[in-house]
């Protein structure tokens, strides 16, 4: 090989770890919180490994059951902080004051499942999360008919969306709560028990202040986080939770054949 050659071979050997030494030091950080205070999900270690491989590409993930990180300064590190089937009282009054401030400057929040079963006596929380945790069915299918595919996470999604889990009612409609954007609504024909006087949205967003907050009602079981559909539900979640949403597909750039 000609030293040329080779020298240049170096060069871009040298810019290529230089890039990804970068882009590891750079990468945004995001916590996924599994504290639980009072009922435990059996599928928390299945959603952790799921949030790390839907959004590992775009994002540091930490874990950690320890409420003595929600401070004002270690926060700061996060883009956003996902509650992955945390139940009860899991902050005291300092990190709810560190949590809250670190949502309405700007920090991003995605709920998923027993995250509105969590914090069910702070005013805050319960406007934030937008409806809370009231009983469930026996875990069955239903049809998830999704209302909103202008949003990242329901974009890819089909109108109807057949699914089985544990369908949560809520103490109230979110629908009906100033500031919340339903994506999707479980249709109450399709399944017993579904107690929300036939308007039972399952996913839904809002701002706080600067913040976006997120929420799912969905992964009950650990087979939820082996599904396709409902993994890229999560992924585009919390990545527009925490600003990193990519630009929806356009269908009339894409064709209409897409969907
Ligand atoms: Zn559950």
């Amino acid at each position: 090989m000609p030293r040329v050659a080779i020298a240049l071979v170096c060069l871009m050997w040298i810019a290529f770890v230089a890039l990804r030494a970068d882009d590891s030091a750079t990468k945004p950080k995001i916590l996924v919180f599994t504290k639980t205070a009072t009922f435990r999900h059996d599928s928390i270690p299945d959603g952790i490994k799921c949030v790390r491989e839907i959004v590992g590409q775009d994002v540091d993930v930490e874990q950690t059951e320890d409420s003595s990180l929600f401070t004002k300064e270690n926060l700061s590190k996060y883009r956003a902080i996902v509650f992955l089937s945390t139940t009860g009282d899991v902050l005291n009054d300092a990190q709810q004051i560190a949590f809250q401030d670190f949502v309405e400057s700007g920090g991003g929040f995605a709920g998923i499942h027993a995250a509105s079963d969590t914090e069910h006596e702070w005013p805050w929380y319960d406007e934030m999360i937008g409806a809370h945790f009231a009983g469930h069915p026996a875990i069955q299918q239903a049809t998830v008919i999704v209302e909103d595919r202008k949003h990242p996470s329901t974009e890819m999604l089909p109108e109807m969306w057949p699914r089985t889990d544990e369908w949560y009612r809520f103490k109230r409609n979110p629908r009906k709560v100033d500031g919340i954007h339903v994506l999707a609504r479980l249709d109450e024909s399709t399944f017993e028990g579904g107690g929300m006087d036939g308007d039972h949205p399952c996913a839904w967003w809002r701002t706080m202040k600067s913040g976006r907050c997120w929420y799912t009602a969905g992964g009950h079981t650990k087979e939820s986080f082996s599904e396709p559909l409902f993994r890229e539900h999560l992924k585009q979640g919390i990545l527009w939770a925490a600003k990193l949403e990519k630009p929806i597909k356009s269908a009339t750039i894409q064709g209409e054949s897409i969907r």
